[in-house]
């Protein structure tokens, strides 16, 4: 049965709690509230006077407390994602999120007091022997520190920021989810959603995927004068707020929150341009499959080759701890158990949240993973990402709670590892050249797009902030600066429409979430990094990788990195990632050649 081959993998949630009734959650709540109550008695203004040793206690109990925190909340959020029409599950989800913020506030004192520290104390503090497994949960605590306003001005902030930056993003959420584009296709008129017009630039017949993306750009142009001024308003406001806060550029913030200097990833993003050649090679490669002089910008995903056949979530099992095995044997051994203790749920259900997730709610337990399995190679590698996260979540089940997370630049490495030693073991097993070029473009054209790509919107909110300081923008200016932070990437080799310009307007993370787009950039080019090196090493790099994922979220990702021999300061790391990239085109173009009457 094709849509649904995954019937009857359910996950089994019992290891948290027996049901959305259990009485154990009940009280689980209620000791978590005498916990933190008779925390905030004992600590409570004390922390600039604590001793190590006192200090040390407080952050264990604290963790404990947050650790069970974490359970019942990712219980009744995992219930919700897998069956939302019920409202009982509902119900849960709203009362263990009121109950978990009510027992938060109670506790929130310890950080704001430990940031109010001096910074020599604090230093004192961290360096003792005492703290040594906590030193960095401290640390990087009080990362923020020198940009935080007085408690009465983020107060204020907070506050306003609902009616203001806040209230444009959800203007700007309105617009686009509502968004309809009238599509002219065979003489009649189609209504189509954003999504919807997206999908079909992955459509073969040419005339669609061209037809598809001006529509797209007129609808966008409809909205432009808003959009525009939307995305105005919040830059205006992003740069006052860095002026307040004294960040010395807007990516400051961002690189705060991502545990990375500044330097690196401007290295990174400086090699990354070095290397638009390879993406330019690949789109020519590509025009000659598809037998174009050139490609236009609606020809990059059109398909290529041969469609894998659909696979059935049995054989996706197989394929997977097949790879992983490969790999290591300590990587099969701990992915079974995901589909033996049934970990795992992968059936389409009627009131199942869509797309996937792995959940890791505590190391003390194990991860969980989410998924709608159909039948198609992305859900195979949808799998594999998400168990990918699942390894990383239970190799580095060693941690304690605090140390457990690891931030978003190095939180993708397992997953997008995962990825790629499931699609070398796939490729391999094929005896069609024609699904090997369909399989090796497809990857290929997910990397550009996440490592190119993402670097391109990057210098795009670099140049905007710059533009910015001078003046409002306007939606022509913006679509100016879009144009022309594109033009290096695709160069010559791909056409891109006058429309494009704008093609800025509907990117959700310029909203949302400035700069976030080199965490992409980051992530992907560090696993091509580490996949090269796991080629050339064999063996010898299997411990460390194992070493680096139990590590978790135990220290920042440069000195996580360090012991693989990883300097993400050092331009020759990131070139790596990019020979990775360079041998894959160079296998497709050999594919190309020994295949050539059959690839078509
Ligand atoms: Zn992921």
């Amino acid at each position: 049965m094709a849509g649904n081959r995954a019937e009857g993998i359910r996950w089994d949630l019992s290891d948290l709690f027996a049901s959305h009734d259990d009485p154990r959650i009940e009280a689980t709540l209620r000791e978590c509230r005498a916990r933190a109550e008779s925390f905030g008695a004992k600590l409570r203004g004390k922390i600039s006077r604590i001793n190590p040793k006192e200090l040390l206690e407080g952050t264990k109990e604290l963790e404990e407390i947050e650790d069970s925190l974490s359970r019942i909340a990712s219980y009744s959020s995992l219930l919700y994602s897998a069956d939302s029409s019920k409202p009982e599950y509902q119900d849960l989800e709203q009362r263990v999120e009121q109950r978990v913020t009510e027992v938060r506030n109670l506790l929130l004192f310890f950080e704001l007091e430990w940031l109010e520290l001096d910074e020599e104390t604090a230093q004192r503090s961290m360096r003792d022997p005492t703290l040594k497994g906590y030193a960095h949960y401290l640390k990087s605590l009080r990362r923020f520190r020198p940009h935080k306003l007085s408690e009465a001005e983020e107060k204020i902030v907070n506050e306003k920021d609902n009616t203001g930056r806040n209230a444009f993003g959800r203007l700007f959420s309105e617009i686009t989810s509502t968004l309809t584009f009238s599509l002219e296709r065979e003489g009649k008129s189609e209504e189509l959603t954003l999504s919807e017009i997206l999908a079909l630039l992955h459509e073969p017949d040419r005339e669609l995927r061209k037809n598809a993306m001006q529509t797209l750009y007129q609808g966008l142009s409809a909205h432009g004068q808003t959009l525009a001024f939307i995305y105005d308003t919040l830059v205006q406001d992003h740069l006052t707020m860095d002026r307040l806060r004294s960040y010395p550029n807007p990516m400051v913030e961002r690189h705060l929150v991502n545990e990375i200097d500044g330097e690196a990833v401007g290295k990174m993003m400086e090699v990354t341009e070095a290397n638009y050649g390879i993406a330019h090679d690949y789109f020519q490669l590509k025009a000659s499959l598809l037998e174009l002089p050139r490609l236009a910008l609606y020809d990059q995903y059109a398909p290529v080759g041969k469609e894998l056949t659909p696979f059935a979530f049995a054989q996706a099992q197989e394929v997977i701890l097949g790879a992983l095995e490969a790999f290591s044997p300590i990587f099969r051994q701990t992915a079974s158990e995901f589909f033996a203790k049934r970990w795992i749920d992968a059936e389409i259900r009627k009131g199942k949240r869509g797309g996937a997730f792995c959940a890791s709610p505590s190391p003390k337990l194990h991860p969980y993973i989410l998924c709608n399995y159909t039948d198609n190679l992305r859900d195979v590698m949808t799998v594999a990402h998400e168990l990918g996260h699942g390894l990383h979540g239970s190799l580095s089940r060693k941690q304690s709670f605090f140390n457990y997370d690891t931030p978003l630049t190095t939180a993708e490495t397992a997953s997008v590892f995962g990825e790629m030693l499931v699609f070398d073991y796939l490729v391999e097993r094929q005896t069609d050249p024609r699904v090997q070029v369909a399989l090796i473009a497809g990857k290929l054209e997910d990397a550009l797009a996440t490592v190119f790509r993402q670097n391109v919107l990057t210098r795009f909110e670099e140049a905007v902030f710059s533009k910015r300081r001078a003046g409002r923008l306007t939606p022509e200016a913006v679509g100016e600066l879009w144009m022309s932070s594109n033009k290096p990437y695709y160069g010559s080799a791909v056409e891109m429409p006058d429309g494009y310009r704008w093609g800025w307007s509907y990117i959700p993370h310029f909203i949302h979430s400035r700069f976030y787009c080199y965490s992409y950039v980051f992530g992907q080019l560090l696993v091509l990094a580490l996949y090269r090196m796991y080629r050339e090493q064999g063996k010898s790099f299997v411990p460390k990788y194992l070493a680096l994922l139990e590590a978790g979220g135990s220290d920042s990702p440069e000195a996580l990195l360090k012991p693989l021999g990883v300097d993400i300061h050092d331009p020759k790391f990131w070139q790596t990632g990019f020979e990775e990239l360079r041998a894959l085109v160079a296998r497709l173009q050999g594919l190309v050649e020994a295949a050539a009457g059959a690839v078509r």
